[in-house]
């Protein structure tokens, strides 16, 4: 299959497409002189499997460790299969192990989304990838850092920073300076898990300046295929004339929706819709 291809992505850099069937995100490998590592450990066993049979492919040096971009089931649940050492934010960590307790049956998980524990779209998701088979055993991560870590696989090295963000305030990104190449995970989603779908444009502002300041030439959003610097700019400047016209017009989704029509003198695309959308959502109830 397609998705479960590495694929090259720069001289020192490969990586697994994301799958929107069961909401595997992208995997990465970055491999130094003397190490590689993994970035994120994929939404099940079957799907970290994938990854490492794919290594085994291409004579990379050692797995130094894995890191995570977030705590997110797509991102973490094949962790324990990968079984290598894991890194992640503080916030990671205490995001995992609270699952620890959980059971992750059709039940439990019904029962967990109607608490608004958890969402029905994770839900259908881990039931999709899953299937009746739900031996999931959640890896707690051994290195974790706060801001900032730097790691170095052998003149290649991974800059990591701690994001936050809407999506999930834990989001942490990896830049690799030699390669040009910034790994986003999901920061740049939407907030799903608290009402519903949104952006917020103090976080959005916030998360841009963050990132930036890297400078890159390939971006890697996890549940989309890589991006060029040109791709990614039109979605940040999206980003950036939203927050302005959501502050303008109060979050009136009709008047933003025109005010950017005007603007980029094109209709608006699904991607423009999907983001006034989450802008204007939070907006009504503040
Ligand atoms: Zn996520």
């Amino acid at each position: 299959m397609e998705n479960n291809t590495l694929k090259k992505l720069s001289n020192h850099i490969y990586y697994l497409p994301p799958n929107s069937d069961t909401d595997r995100p992208v995997l990465g490998i970055i491999s130094g002189k003397q190490y590689s590592l993994i970035i994120d450990g994929g939404n099940s066993s079957n799907h970290a499997q994938v990854l490492l049979s794919q290594i085994k492919t291409k004579n990379l040096p050692p797995i130094l460790a894995v890191f995570l971009t977030h705590w997110h089931w797509d991102h973490s649940f094949g962790l324990h299969e990968m079984n290598i050492t894991t890194i992640c934010h503080t916030q990671t960590k205490t995001a995992l192990k609270k699952l620890l307790p959980f059971s992750w049956s059709d039940e439990a998980l019904d029962d967990r989304v109607t608490q608004g524990i958890e969402i029905a779209f994770c839900a259908d998701m881990i039931k999709a990838e899953y299937g009746s088979n739900r031996e999931i055993h959640i890896r707690i991560p051994e290195i974790t850092f706060h801001n900032e870590m730097e790691i170095d696989l052998g003149d290649i090295h991974c800059i990591v920073e701690h994001v936050g963000g809407d999506h999930s305030s834990d989001s942490s990104i990896v830049y690799i300076p030699e390669d040009k190449v910034l790994f986003l995970g999901d920061c740049l989603y939407a907030n799903m898990y608290d009402g519903p779908y949104h952006y917020t444009i103090q976080n959005i502002l916030a998360l841009l300046a963050k990132i930036e300041k890297y400078d890159a030439d390939t971006y890697v959003l996890s549940h989309q295929m890589p991006q060029s610097k040109h791709e990614f700019t039109q979605f940040t400047t999206l980003l950036k004339t939203l927050c302005q016209l959501t502050e303008t017009f109060k979050g009136n989704k009709k008047q933003i929706s025109e005010a950017l029509s005007k603007h980029t003198g094109e209709p608006l695309d699904e991607l423009a819709q999907e983001c006034i959308e989450y802008f204007t959502n939070i907006y009504k109830q503040t």
